[in-house]
């Protein structure tokens, strides 16, 4: 059994995370200040034996020892992360350093939730690895792009010049059941419009891409990274490859719903990425990983999560 601390863990992906890491008999601990997580979403794991919460923010020191630690604590929708870009900054920049400290102090091995944004606008297509991004560092996406950046130096800087044992996992669009239906993302929005019968509210010309992960998919690939061999220091794209537009999107998520509702256009959000697709080659050689669901299905399934909650 290992002690695994989970920070954002009654989030979206953490809670999911959570439940997955007790099936496999560990202990864990979720520190979450609910900032955009919530205390139902892990409300069926708190009698459960191996599992324990802290209510704390990142931004303050962590002072518990854990064998592993999966950093996800970062509100992770635009109009959540842009509603306090200061505290957004803070979540990646000195949580990430504090957890960090703790893994140098105790052997910890941390794992951070990293993301396509680091590739900003991106000018290469589809995007691996090795490329460095095209980033702006004003805007109103800065304040995540930029501090997910330097959470991203941080690891290496500790990993080079304190030996953390480190994984860097670059996750693309994921959706599933467990989102929050004011999330704000593309997914949920358009699901709960549609079932709604409001109007499906398209930014932009609806052109722009995105590749959408399914939740179970990106959480497998998630511990996979945990348990590679050491030398799997440097980052990693975790995503599914399939490309959608949003005007795709949109049209599947009215097929499957069977909804009337009708596609408003509205203006593009500044720095809105023309086009996203990650290249998963390398998580496929390294992890032996990639996804299993798709679109249609994860939607599917998508769906019938938001019809019990709204
Ligand atoms: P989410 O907003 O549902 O979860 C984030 C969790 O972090 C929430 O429970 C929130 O309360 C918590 N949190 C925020 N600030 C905190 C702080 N200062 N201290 C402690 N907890 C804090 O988002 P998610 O989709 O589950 O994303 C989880 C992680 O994965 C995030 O780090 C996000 O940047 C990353 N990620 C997600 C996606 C995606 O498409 N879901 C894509 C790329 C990266
Ligand atoms: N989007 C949209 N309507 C919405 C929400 C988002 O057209 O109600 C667009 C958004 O402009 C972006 C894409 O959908 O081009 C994905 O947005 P999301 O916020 O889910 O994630 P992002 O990848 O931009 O962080």
């Amino acid at each position: 059994m290992k002690r695994i601390l989970v920070t954002g863990g009654a989030g979206f992906l953490g809670s999911h995370l959570c439940e997955r890491l007790l099936e496999r008999g560990n202990f864990v601990t979720c520190l979450d200040n609910y900032f955009t997580g919530a205390v139902d979403n892990i409300a069926h794991l708190r009698g459960h034996n191996n599992f324990a919460t802290i209510e704390q923010s990142v931004i303050d020191p962590v002072d518990v020892r854990f064998e592993e630690i999966f950093n996800l604590a970062c509100p992770a929708s635009p109009v959540h992360y842009q509603s306090d870009p200061i505290y957004t900054f803070k979540t990646s920049i000195i949580g990430t350093m504090n957890l960090l400290e703790l893994a140098s102090k105790t052997g910890a091995k941390v794992l951070q939730a990293s993301t396509s944004e680091i590739y900003g606008d991106p000018l290469i297509h589809p995007q691996t690895e090795a490329y460095w991004g095209n980033v702006n560092t004003m805007g109103i996406r800065s304040c995540y792009d930029e501090g997910k950046r330097g959470a991203e130096t941080l690891m290496h800087d500790y990993h080079r010049t304190r030996g953390v044992n480190i994984r860097v996992m670059r996750i693309f669009n994921t959706y599933g059941p467990g989102m929050n239906k004011a999330d704000g993302r593309v997914v949920s929005n358009f699901i709960v419009q549609a079932l709604r019968g409001d109007d499906i509210t398209m930014f932009g010309d609806g052109l722009q891409t995105r590749s959408f992960c399914y939740r179970d998919d990106l959480v497998e690939g998630m511990m996979r990274l945990m348990d590679a061999p050491d030398e799997v220091s440097y980052p990693v794209n975790i995503g599914n490859p399939g490309e959608f537009t949003m005007r795709e999107l949109a049209e599947l998520v009215l097929e499957l719903t069977g909804s009337k509702s009708k596609i408003v256009y509205l203006p593009l959000p500044q720095d809105d990425p023309m086009q996203r697709c990650p290249d998963i080659s390398r998580a496929k050689e390294v992890l032996g990983w990639e996804p299993k669901i798709k679109l249609r299905d994860g939607l599917l399934r998508t769906i019938d999560y938001f019809k019990t909650v709204i």
